[in-house]
């Protein structure tokens, strides 16, 4: 099987892992740990990055330390891998679910604005759903397959309607807007290490903040919120979402080799887009010319998607169908979605991703490109 997009242990993986375990150094202390959340801040461009167990626990503690409530609403894409609508439940709150973009397959910023202006008013500086009355304090934006939005238009809508910006950028590491790092433009960023991201420590995840407060406080609310070195002495409910240093270790070599992966990645999508583009009504997701993304999983849009997805799954090239739309899921069918024709809908029923490991040859690239040609002759 030519997987979609699998793990790259090509560097010092084994050789820091077999240290751990050599050494004893393998639980919720360690060397890696730290020098896996320097290397992260330093490449992210943030002051501080703190190491969690996923991208999901990462997304859950940023929402805690925001001091979102059950009461309240958090505003999602309605496009994104249901991690982050998880996150947001965890709390207590409620998704308002924004539609896709038809072109670059983010949060519609013109639908976010609409309905900011329209059906949202301020009070001491907060933002609140006139109909429900309901807070609305936090935006999370995710930048779907790497790829991003217009920040700019984005970080100012938040400004003007008092909402915090938490990033889900756990799929965009790598990616730039105007040469600045994903994650770095909210408040908190975050990422995850999950086995088909772009580096993996096996599962694992990040805060990123620039904000020392916050770091601190996540380090502390993640290693269950003890407050004596000695005691027993714990001053919140914490949670034990810390990265152990053994998965540490493998991140550490994955950074090493984190430039290699993202050059191979834009190799790959070049790759493919000289093959396919134009191909039958084949088109690739659309990218702002401010965005340098890392083309984590290169995604194709086709009205004969299942065609494709049949053809390729059916010779062992792993493909797969775009997320099922938030709205479209049994859990969050009653909830509020602001939508513009349903594109989410569209997006949905004409994309798939193709196999796209960095480890992947030409040859093989070149027999996934052939196959999809097939569908088309
Ligand atoms: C991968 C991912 C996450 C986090 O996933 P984990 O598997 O918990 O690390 C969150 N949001 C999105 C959009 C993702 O793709």
């Amino acid at each position: 099987m030519l997987l979609l997009s699998g793990p790259n242990m090509g560097g010092n993986e084994l050789k820091y892992v077999t240290e751990c375990i050599t050494t004893g150094w393998v639980s919720s202390v360690g060397a890696y740990v730290d020098q896996f959340e320097k290397m992260t801040a330093e490449f992210a461009g943030t002051k501080y990055a703190v190491a969690t167990s996923s991208g999901t626990t990462a997304l859950h503690i940023c929402l805690v330390m925001l001091d979102v409530k059950p009461s309240d609403y958090v505003i999602v894409p309605n496009i994104t891998f249901i991690a982050t609508l998880n996150s947001v439940k965890y709390t207590g709150a409620s998704p308002i679910l924004i539609d896709t973009h038809a072109g670059n397959w983010q949060l519609d910023l013109d639908v976010l604005e609409t309905f900011l202006e329209n059906e949202t008013e301020q009070r001491n500086n907060t933002c609140f759903h006139k109909l429900t009355g309901r807070r609305i304090p936090v935006i999370m934006p995710v930048h779907v397959l790497g790829n991003m939005c217009d920040m700019d238009r984005l970080l100012a809508t938040a400004q003007k309607y008092n909402l915090i910006v938490l990033e889900d950028s756990t799929e965009a590491l790598g990616s730039y807007y105007k040469d600045k790092h994903a994650g770095s433009f909210g408040l908190l960023g975050t990422f995850s290490y999950n086995g088909n991201k772009l580096i993996t420590t096996g599962g694992g995840g990040m805060i990123v903040t620039d904000d020392e407060g916050l770091a601190k406080r996540a380090k502390h609310l993640t290693t269950q919120a003890k407050s004596d070195p000695f005691e027993y002495k714990h001053d919140a409910i914490g949670y034990n979402y810390r990265l152990v240093n053994v998965a540490a270790a493998i991140g550490v070599a994955q950074m090493e080799q984190l430039k290699g992966f993202i050059s191979r990645k834009k190799e790959i999508i070049a790759f493919y887009k000289n093959e396919l583009e134009n191909v039958g009504d084949i088109k690739f997701q659309e990218v702002n010319a401010d965005v340098n993304p890392n083309w984590w999983l290169p995604t194709i849009f086709t009205s004969r998607q299942r065609e494709v997805l049949k053809i390729l799954n059916d010779h062992k090239m792993q493909s797969r169908p775009f997320w099922v739309p938030m709205n479209q899921l049994e859990m969050f069918k009653d909830d509020l979605y602001i939508q513009n024709d349903n594109r989410s809908d569209f997006v949905y029923q004409h994309s798939l991703s193709i196999p796209c490991s960095t480890n992947i040859s030409d040859m093989e690239m070149l027999g996934v490109a052939n196959k999809i040609k097939e569908v088309f002759q």
